[in-house]
Order: structure tokens, then sequence, then C-alpha cells
């Protein structure tokens, strides 16, 4: 075992097989049939990881090889801001669950087990563990800030397990504490965190954001995210490309313009017209354009009636911001419950002369239409629109909130500058947690002032097995994997083509060469076709391939060809290995 470099930073140990026809592990044409994301795909494929069950994956010896690579990423970082790496346990007493209540709460993706009487909960979380933990160590305000983290298995009965490593039902999974004596204290290590998250992501070469949370009301304004952009992606983010600042769709804020800010209010008129139930439509019947539609859509509120929520006809209701108003669950309203209600689908408006019909439904405004002038809306009769509505002339709005959902063409709320809409993976996320679990678990310290007070925490995650699957999603071609060189398993995949003595003993050579100089190389000595051995090189995808053949031999070279790109290229054997060297520290 040799210690060597890898990317100029992290030390890993050499092991001694390195030639593919020992690799346990190789390339595979198919993947498994409901392997139905990209990196489940192409990590099958190329021999990094083998699945049991849904959600559920070995890693094999080139995929441990990637992994550890992120986990010293990962630990360098985390470091670096003064945790301290500790192991918890897996497997939790249900009792502490109990102690949280999170037993309830968290009831549908806990892994439950039993042994005699003793019920056990296969960890998804550990903040049950390093609170009681904490207490045993913490006494003092002297003894803050304190910041453990683990690298450890997650166990979660995810209902839809089927992104590969994206989503699993068991992953790693770095979770750090951090204990603090003052808010203050935890604002300012908050913040370092966030540069060291994004120092990890640099570091594997991934484009990654911090975002404010979608979370629940409770976590609102205590937690971020951390997205990957890729194109790839099931989330949205919303991204500034003047200020970088992003945002989650679900909580995205912008700015647009008012197309009506220089009208007068003109007098109201009733107009019959034949049209579709769609905005469009209703344009297209008044020959306007989408904005000057007045929008109400109808959402039943859980416990309650249905609301209208009026917005201008080009931008759509956010549903998720609908929630937040109301504080309940919400869902459209269907057209039976529409026709109960006496309203006439297509036509709806908080403006009617038979006032009656409409009194079963309040009217909620988004602010797009607060200043707004002259729009047209249905009459909540079938068949009868009205032309220059104005608010407050001709209805009123119970209350104006913000429902709209952001798109591109927005502006951005920070610099005004314009919104993009980008794919995104959700990669890591950290949250103030305050005294919750201190408080659980009676967790106190004594202060300056010799006072017992609750210790202050924040925790902060990243997914380690789900960043390498978010990796290849980000980075891959139709022909496999591209790996960033940081995490790539080796940095360079020798070939020898031919059954050729003159070839071999180069190769074998080259081979040695690199392995005295603790360049990470897979040798692939197979005697198989070029064809295939190219194709499994593009699956694995190493930065670097190297072929020697008769023909590159004839010129004193090797061939030379980057992952990344598209061309070959000649290079003397005299200069091959000083070349990689550069290569991979460049
Ligand atoms: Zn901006």
């Amino acid at each position: 075992m040799k210690t060597i470099k890898i990317g100029g930073k992290i030390n890993l140990k050499q092991p001694e097989v390195m030639r593919y026809s020992k690799l346990f592990g190789k390339t595979k044409h198919e993947a498994p049939s409901d392997a139905n994301s990209k990196n489940a795909e192409l990590l099958t494929k190329g021999g990094f990881i083998d699945k049991l069950s849904s959600g559920i994956y070995s890693f094999l010896p080139l995929g441990i090889r990637s992994l550890k690579k992120i986990n010293e990423i990962i630990r360098e970082e985390m470091n670096a801001i003064g945790g301290q790496e500790i192991l918890m346990p897996a497997l939790h007493p249900v009792e502490i669950w109990e102690q949280t209540g999170r037993n309830k709460t968290m009831d549908e993706i806990l892994y439950r087990t039993k042994a005699g009487e003793k019920e056990f909960v296969f960890g998804p979380s550990h903040e049950e563990t390093v609170t009681p933990l904490a207490k045993r160590q913490i006494q003092s305000y002297k003894d803050m800030p304190m910041v453990v983290y683990q690298l450890q298995t997650k166990f979660r009965n995810e209902p839809r397990a089927k992104s590969g490593l994206l989503r699993g039902r068991e992953f790693g999974m770095k979770d750090m504490y951090s204990f603090h004596s003052s808010e203050k204290d935890l604002d300012r290590y908050y913040k370092k965190v966030i540069e060291a998250y994004l120092n990890v992501y640099s570091r594997c070469e991934m484009d990654a954001y911090v975002l404010q949370a979608s979370g629940g009301a409770f976590t609102d304004k205590y937690s971020h995210e951390f997205s990957i952009k890729t194109d790839a992606g099931e989330d949205t983010m919303i991204l500034c490309k003047n200020c970088k600042f992003a945002q989650n769709l679900e909580v995205a804020e912008g700015k647009y313009d008012n197309p009506s800010s220089d009208e007068e209010e003109k007098e109201l008129t009733k107009v019959q017209v034949e049209r579709g139930k769609t905005v469009k439509a209703n344009a297209e019947a008044h020959n306007c354009d989408n904005w000057r539609i007045l929008k109400s859509v109808v959402y039943m509120i859980e416990g309650a009636g249905p609301v209208g929520i009026l917005i201008r006809g080009d931008f759509n209701v956010n549903e998720n911001k609908v929630e937040k108003y109301f504080q309940k669950r919400v869902r459209p309203a269907t057209s039976e419950e529409l026709k109960k209600y006496g309203l006439v689908e297509g036509f709806i408006s908080p403006v009617g002369e038979d006032k009656k019909q409409i009194e079963s439904i309040s009217f909620v405004a988004d602010h797009s239409i607060a200043k707004m002038k002259n729009f047209v809306t249905g009459a909540n009769k079938l068949g009868i629109d009205l032309v220059n509505v104005n608010i407050g002339r001709d209805f009123e709005a119970e209350d104006f909130a913000d429902f709209v959902e952001v798109k591109e063409g927005f502006k951005c709320p920070q610099c005004g500058g314009p919104l993009t809409e980008e794919k995104a993976v959700e990669s890591g996320n950290i949250f103030k947690l305050g005294t919750k679990f201190s408080n659980d678990f009676d967790l106190k310290f004594t202060d300056k002032d010799g006072k017992q007070k609750p210790v202050i925490m924040g925790c902060y995650g990243i997914g380690n097995t789900r960043l390498l699957g978010t990796i290849v999603e980000a980075s891959n071609d139709e022909k496999g994997i591209i790996w960033p060189k940081s995490v790539a398993p080796y940095h360079v995949h020798l070939i020898q083509l031919g059954n050729n003595d003159e070839v071999n003993t180069m190769a074998e050579k080259l081979y040695e060469l690199m392995r005295k100089d603790n360049i990470e190389v897979l040798f692939d000595e197979r005697d198989a076709r070029a064809g295939e051995k190219f194709k499994d090189a593009d699956l694995i995808g190493l930065p670097l391939r190297i072929v020697v053949s008769k023909r590159t031999l004839e010129k004193d070279s090797v061939e030379w060809k980057e992952r990344k790109e598209g061309n070959a290229k000649e290079v003397k054997i005299d200069d091959v290995i000083e070349n990689i060297k550069k290569f991979i520290n460049e």
C-alpha cells in the first residue's frame, strides 16, 4: 500500500488491484429494467454500484473509490470549520424517538425492529442521539461552540425510491450538529457552514446554489438548501444571472411590470360572448392580451369552504404560497364543487350583479392585480363577460398577498436582473434548530451570569451517496459518465490494443511507471477488441485515456484522449508521465 495524492489535495491508499481483468464489478451492457434515472443506469452499467432492492445498493470497488474521495472532501471542509468527527449508532432505542415525538411525526418513513420486548428504530437522522450525547459533554458556556459530525448510513422508508442514489432507503450522509450559548454565535457559525458547503460542491466541480428552503412554517426562516444546477434535475430553481440570487420555485418571489399603468379607468360594460373556458380563449374573444384577463382560481381549503384567488391572466397561482397563507392544505376545486357553489366554470369572477350567487365564496387577491386597470372578466353567468372592470370601483378583495408563481421573465427581487428557470437537484440542507431538541432532552448549560439556559443547536446535512449520484446526473454524455478529476475513481484509463509482445511490454512498463509515480491508473490489459475497450472506457468515464498500440509505437508515442474533449492526440512516450502529472494537478 502506498499513499498517493489525488487532485493535489486528498490522500488515499492505492489498492493493489488496478488491472481491469481482475476488477470486481465490470461493465454491463444492460442496466436493470427499473433503472429509470441516469445515475442508476450509468453507475450500474459502469460497474460502480449494484442494486439489491429498490433504493438499496451495494457499492463496488469503483464506486467506493469515488465515494471515499467525496467523503474526504467533506471531512476536510468540516474539519476546517472546527467539526470533530464521531460515529453514532444506527440502531436507536425507540424511547429517544418518543421523547421528541418524532416516532409519530416521522412514522411513515421510520424502519422499526423489535428484539424480545425491546423496540428499536433505524436512524433516519441523529438529533435524538446527539442531543443526549452532548448533555454528557457540555456543562458550561465555556464548552461551546462545540461541533461534531459523522459519516453514517441512514434509513428512510422512502415511498418513491426510484431515482438510483438520489432517493435511497439506505443511504450515506454526513450530518453535523453544532451547539451554542447564544443565537448570535449560531448565526455566525451557520454562515461559516454555508461557505464550507459551497467549497465541498466546487471541489466536486458542481455548480451549487444556496436557496432559502421551502419547508413548513416551523423551519421557514431558519433553513437553507443547496441545489446543484443540472438539466436532469427534478426541482426547479429561479436564478438571477445578474446577482446569483437563487430561490426554490415553491417560495420564489419576483418583480414584474404593470402594462396598464398609464391607463385611466374606463366605463364598465357587459358583453355577450361565445368562448372557451381558458384565459387564452377569453383574451382571443375580446381581442386583448392575456394579462388583461382577471383570473379567478378556486381552491378548496381543508376544513373550510372554497376561496377564489384573483390573479393576472398571464400569471399562475403558486399553490404552496396559498397553503402558507391559509396555514392549511389546499387543492383546486373540482367542476362538481364549482357547480355546487353555483359558480360557472370559465366565467367565475368577484364582480356580479347577482351578489347572492358569489356569497358562498370569498376572494383574496394576488398583488399583481392591485394596480391594474380595466380588466376583462366573467360575470358568473355563461356567455356573459364584463369589460373594463376596476378594483375598488367594481369589486373589493378581502386581502392582498403574494400568490404568484415566478417564471422566466420576472425580475430579481434583489437587483432587478432577469430571472431564469433552471433545473436542479437538492444536495444538502442546513437548519437552525434553536432549542427544540435541547428542550426535549433538557440539554442546558451554565451561562456567564450563572443561570441555566437551554443550548442552541444547528444541524447540517449532505447526502454523500446522493452527491455521488448527482455528480453523475450533472456530468455525462450519451457514451457514459464524465468524472470530475477530484472524485474520479482513477485518473488514467490505460489501454493496450492488440496482443503483440512489443505493445504488451510497453503498456506494462508504462503501468509500472505510473504506479511508481503514484498516478492512479486503471489498466485494461484484457485481450479484447478496441471497440469494446473504448466503449467501456467512455462508460466508466475516467478523465484521461491513454492507448498503447502497434500504430502509436511506430511513432514512439501513445494516444492521449481526455474524456471531456472530443479529440485524441499523440504524446511521445518519454513525455507521457510528466504530462499526466501536469494534467492531474492542473
Ligand atoms: Zn439579482
